[in-house]
């Protein structure tokens, strides 16, 4: 048997990795800039989160959610306290998509209503409502169409006040938009539709799987805005690899049993890794140096020629060039052993390192940038 082949790929092997760095099977050093897609939070191959997912591995691997796991609710005390949600509910579960699956028909058995806002450039995973809801034709099969997700204009107020009505049952909306290349949705659009679900009876669904866990600066990215989402969807960093997600769930919503579930959702090792990642999220003060090595970057990055627009907050960074990123990229990764990140905009590469990236590795990107930026702007 072969694998279904539905993913480009670069020519190179990762055999071994730790912090920001990894090593082919040559053992040529690469810099992590991407972290496979945002989900090295604390870095690679952490002592600490080795050590919790080891110990755990010793004791129990995996029992259903049939019986008590008591690592859940130390994962879930950990969570209220450091994302200042203390009186939220955790579900757990396995992916992004499965995360916003999840809210999204929370939200439907809470309203009795069928209707979603979504906006445009958005992406929520690939699930049959969370592919629904993502700007992507392409990634929608015939059975994943449906009428009851309406697609607005990102950041556009007047277009959401006039699609408003007691029909609409929830709206779902990135912390900061990933895949579309690093779109940060304004503060008074976050609050304006804050405003409009509370006038209308409908839950507002922040989607913070690649925003969220201390990416931003912030525990969450929509905590820029000051506003509180009813429920919030994590994945991405909260496992620094190992699959594990959730939905943070406002205390409104009554859980009623078999409502939702799953089979792999909240196991002890999952569970051991996420509780590892938010130790060291919180020991480390990995927020601090978001903001500060984020700023970092983006500060430098907006000096380099041909750069057109550097977009975020903390080390969620979307570098919008003058011309196309793919040869920018390749040349990075072939010449300097640097990895990046594409997006859906063709001009935009996504910068997502672990949180804990030192400000002399973000030195050796910037130079490496430079150099490989100057040299294609003479070509
Ligand atoms: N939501 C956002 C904002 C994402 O960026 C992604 C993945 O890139 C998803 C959801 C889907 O997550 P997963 O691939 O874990 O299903």
């Amino acid at each position: 048997m072969k694998t279904f082949d539905v993913y480009p790929l670069f020519n190179i092997e990762p055999v071994k990795a730790e912090g920001i760095a990894l090593w082919d099977k040559e053992g040529n050093k690469y810099l992590d800039l991407y972290g496979g897609h945002a989900v090295i939070s604390i870095g690679h191959t952490h002592p600490h989160y080795i050590k919790k997912i080891k110990e755990q591995l010793d004791k129990i691997g995996f029992y259903s959610n049939s019986v008590i796991i008591s690592a859940q609710n130390e994962l879930a005390e950990k969570l209220g306290k450091l994302s200042g949600y203390e009186d939220y509910f955790l579900f757990l579960c396995n992916s992004g998509a499965e995360a916003n699956e999840n809210a999204l028909k929370l939200a439907s058995f809470h309203t009795n209503r069928k209707k979603v806002i979504a906006f445009t450039n958005g992406f929520h995973g690939r699930t049959s409502l969370a592919v629904a809801a993502t700007d992507g034709p392409s990634m929608q099969a015939p059975v994943n169409k449906t009428d009851n997700i309406i697609l607005l204009p990102f950041n556009d107020e007047a277009a959401l006040e006039k699609a408003f009505s007691e029909e609409i049952g929830s709206v779902i909306i990135e912390g900061m938009q990933g895949v579309g290349g690093v779109r940060i949705p304004i503060a008074s659009f976050l609050q304006k539709i804050r405003i409009l679900c509370d006038k209308f009876g409908a839950v507002m669904i922040l989607d913070e799987v690649q925003s969220g866990y201390g990416r931003s600066g912030k525990f969450f990215a929509h905590q820029h805005a000051n506003i509180r989402p009813d429920m919030i969807t994590v994945a991405k960093g909260m496992g620094n690899g190992f699959p594990i997600a959730g939905v943070l769930i406002h205390p409104k919503f009554k859980a009623v049993h078999g409502m939702l579930g799953t089979t792999f959702g909240g196991n002890h090792v999952a569970c051991a890794a996420g509780i590892a990642v938010l130790d060291v999220i919180k020991d480390e003060n990995l927020l601090e140096n978001s903001t500060k090595v984020g700023q970092y970057l983006s500060d430098s990055l907006k000096k380099i020629a041909g750069v057109k627009e550097v977009r975020g907050f903390g080390l969620m960074i979307g570098v919008e060039l003058e011309i196309p990123c793919a040869d920018i990229r390749n040349a990075l990764l072939k010449e300097h052993r640097i990895f990046t990140g594409s997006s859906s905009d063709k001009n935009t590469i996504r910068i997502l390192p672990a949180l804990n990236i030192k400000k002399e590795d973000a030195e050796v990107f910037l130079n490496a940038f430079k150099s490989v930026m100057s040299k294609t702007l003479v070509k």
